[in-house]
């Protein structure tokens, strides 16, 4: 049997080589990408809506009411996701992260976590599973999620301020609901709860001590996300960041910090331990401080298509191979072709070049 082509399925994606069945030798294993980098973790958008329209992320302008979402067809089912995640697994993916859109909106997404709890690495250590979510209604759903396998979530929150945070969100929704949201994730043993602060100038960065403040001995891991030029609808500017190390430095002023060493190689968060022993928070310094040469994450967009970076602007279309009926062989040897070729290093390279890129929303290909 002679290679096939999978056609490209819209402009958004690359075509992949199916390699013939049989007689092929399938690449298990580690695999290594130009940079020498692995392949360790998947994030996966299991839908690509949300009930938010963060200014910064979906705004309301672009995600209005005549803006087409993917069909449930084009979704990814929960067999597809927990099929190409193991062969991910056999290449040494060991994180899962679901996110999306608002994953927590996804129908039945406790049967995709017990799915995928049951999963073990290469070494055979259960798979670290874990879900972003704006918290909206983690409060009912907390005790479920752990019930089914979760291990830990990660809460979005922009601020403690109502108004500020009411104002980001754009639909109005309180804080009140998301700590109570927090306080079941808690109760429910999906510790330790990390909660990611996007802190955009002149728009949330007088929420940096309130929210310390809040967080410190709660137990709870703050990490502040500079905002990054993800998608193109948001209008980003390099004015609107505030630099991790001035958020450092904010924080330091106030409750004094030491920092800490990386839990593990290529952690994007850089940590730092409050010195009165009440805990630590995290920067995260995705365009000040790059991090490209240590990055071992691949995306996998909610129809079903591999992103080798959150900047990236095609993926390959994984869906379209499954569907056409390749075998695990087929699809382990198109992933780890496809991460061997992986040169992305799109945040070191950022500035002019990257300027008029058109790139993929953070929704779709998952946060
Ligand atoms: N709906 C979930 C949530 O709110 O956490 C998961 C998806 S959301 C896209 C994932 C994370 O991406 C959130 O913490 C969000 O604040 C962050 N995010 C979205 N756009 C961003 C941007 N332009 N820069 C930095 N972080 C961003």
């Amino acid at each position: 049997m002679t290679d096939r082509i999978i056609p490209l399925t819209d402009a958004r994606s690359a075509s992949i080589r199916l390699p013939s069945a049989g007689g092929i030798e399938v690449p298990s294993g580690r695999v290594l990408d130009r940079l020498s980098r692995p392949l360790r973790d998947l994030r996966i958008s299991v839908t690509d809506r949300c009930n938010f329209r963060c200014t910064y992320c979906m705004p309301k302008e672009v995600f209005d009411k005549d803006y087409t979402f993917l069909p449930h067809a084009d979704l990814l089912t929960f067999e597809e996701i927990a099929r190409l995640v193991r062969v991910f697994i056999e290449h040494g993916v060991e994180k899962i992260r679901l996110t999306g859109g608002e994953p927590l909106l996804r129908k039945n997404i406790e049967r995709l976590v017990g799915m995928l709890a049951v999963l073990r690495t290469r070494d055979g250590q259960p798979i670290d599973l874990t879900l972003t979510t704006n918290g909206s209604i983690l409060a009912r759903k907390a005790r479920s999620l752990a019930d089914a396998g979760l291990k830990r979530v990660t809460v979005s929150l922009d601020g403690l301020d109502d108004a500020v945070f009411r104002r980001m969100n754009d639909v109005d929704f309180p804080v009140a609901d998301v700590l109570s949201g927090i306080d079941a994730a808690i109760a429910a043993g999906l510790t330790p709860i990390k909660v990611n602060m996007v802190v955009q100038r002149g728009v949330n960065d007088d929420q940096l001590l309130p929210m310390a403040r809040h967080f410190k001995g709660s137990g709870a891991i703050l990490r502040f996300i500079e905002y990054m030029d993800v998608g193109s609808s948001n209008g980003w500017r390099l004015d609107d960041v505030v630099p991790a190390a001035e958020v450092v430095r904010r924080i330091d002023a106030e409750f004094p910090l030491h920092p800490l060493d990386a839990n593990y190689e290529g952690e994007v968060a850089e940590r730092w331990a409050y010195r009165d022993g009440s805990g630590e928070i995290g920067v995260i310094a995705s365009v000040t401080q790059a991090f490209c040469r240590d990055c071992t994450r691949a995306r996998l967009s909610t129809d079903g298509k591999l992103y080798l970076c959150l900047f990236a602007q095609q993926g390959y279309d994984l869906r379209g191979l499954i569907r056409a009926e390749a075998d695990d062989g087929q699809v382990s040897t198109a992933i780890a072709n496809i991460w061997r070729a992986r040169g992305d290093r799109y945040s070191e390279l950022r500035g002019q070049a990257t300027a008029g890129l058109a790139k993929i929303e953070m929704s779709y290909i998952g946060g």
